[in-house]
């Protein structure tokens, strides 16, 4: 295993790579897969992983009480834990203290070490977190010895919402941002990145592999991999984890692992990692792959949101996404996407309202005319 600086304000080497615990497997009944999820969180701390990460919603809360199972037996002396707030969930002053101590007791813990406020984004910051003086409990419970590390995860449109956050409380140590080739510019970025890091926070990646989508990328992408003269046994997962570990920016990245072979196959990579690791050969041949997505992309929407609600009801960001996926996936694959959303483009009744909130300047209701006719 590799290990790199979590910034400047906490004393700690992190492994390379961190153990994401919202993917655990399941078994054929539906339930999670309880003995192979601390089968495989174990072996990766006896490899090296010394990151483990959870949060209070994941696989409905059960994903905490595992994680807590598979650090006992000795586990977790050999690991930091983290865990994440429901600020989303917070409708009241005292809630956060309510959560941490429910969390604590599904973790069956006294301390977590890092703690993050999860999915910030304005609204919540301005309406929830500020609204109830949650950063001053924070503090509260650290001197309490309930947390250690104070951190928030991101996820808003751009990097401008970002740096208020960042700039908005002095005492953050650490943060979590999306981040992967194709998102250089979504949500924080890679500007958000860089910020965060230059003010020393550690910076977390979640999301390196875009919801597993770039593990199994389109066929005008894969050939770019097979093609390229350097290191071409590299796999698309490599690759695209290898992009973000060149940076010296990043501290660790978050793999959300659903299988031992997944879980051996990221050691794997992160054993082989460093920061600067990437010639400008191999530069090059991300950069092509990113252009070769970039006119894969019908329709440039970046999911930010803003064009909902939908009066009529149309899932704008989530057709588009379906729409989009037509040209990488077989239209087969696509249509079964569209085909599970509850409000498709056909219902789009060509008010406009949606228009005029898209920062992309998208034609949304002629785009779902040409939609509704596609699928
Ligand atoms: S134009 Fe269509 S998609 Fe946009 S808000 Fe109106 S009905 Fe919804
Ligand atoms: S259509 Fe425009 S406003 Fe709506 S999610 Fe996409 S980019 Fe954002």
């Amino acid at each position: 295993m590799e290990y790199r600086k979590f910034g400047s304000k906490v004393d700690y080497k992190v492994s390379a790579l961190g153990f994401g615990s919202m993917r655990f497997p399941y078994l054929p009944d539906g339930q999670v897969d309880e003995a192979e999820a601390i089968r495989m969180v174990r072996h990766a701390i006896d490899n090296g992983v010394n990151y483990v990460d959870t949060a209070y919603m994941y696989h409905n809360g059960l994903s905490e009480v595992i994680v807590g199972k598979a650090l006992k037996e000795g586990y977790r002396a050999k690991t930091k834990v983290a865990t994440k707030a429901p600020v989303f969930y917070m409708k009241k002053a005292d809630d956060f203290e309510i959560f941490l101590e429910e969390q604590l007791g599904r973790l069956d813990d006294h301390f977590i070490d890092f703690y993050l406020l999860h999915a910030l984004n304005k609204e919540r910051w301005e309406k929830i977190v500020l609204k109830y003086d949650v950063l001053k409990k924070m503090e509260r419970a650290k001197k309490e010895g309930k947390i250690g590390s104070i951190g928030f995860s991101y996820h808003d449109s751009d990097f401008t919402r970002f740096k208020e956050i960042i700039d908005g409380y002095d005492s953050w140590d650490f943060c979590q941002i999306q981040l992967n080739y194709l998102d250089m510019e979504n949500q924080a970025g890679v500007e958000g990145l860089r910020y965060a890091a230059s003010k020393g926070l550690g910076v977390i990646i979640m999301e390196p592999l875009l919801g597993g989508s770039l593990a199994n990328p389109p066929e005008a992408v894969e050939s770019i991999f097979e093609m390229a003269e350097v290191h071409s046994e590299r796999t698309p997962v490599e690759w695209a984890l290898d992009f973000l570990w060149d940076m010296p920016e990043v501290s660790l990245l978050l793999s959300g692992m659903s299988s031992m072979e997944q879980t051996k196959d990221n050691l794997l990579y992160a054993g082989r990692s460093k920061v600067n690791m990437l010639s400008e050969q191999e530069k090059a041949v991300i950069s092509r792959v990113q252009e070769t997505y970039k006119d894969l992309v019908l329709v440039p929407c970046t999911k930010c949101q803003y064009c909902m609600p939908c009066p009529f009801g149309v899932e704008i960001p989530q057709v588009f996404e379906a729409y989009n996926k037509s040209a990488s996936y077989t239209k087969g694959e696509a249509a079964s996407l569209y085909k599970n959303l509850t409000g498709k483009a056909d219902q789009c009744a060509v008010c406009r309202k949606c228009e005029k909130m898209c920062p992309q300047k998208i034609e949304i209701s002629s785009k779902m005319k040409e939609i509704a006719t596609f699928f």
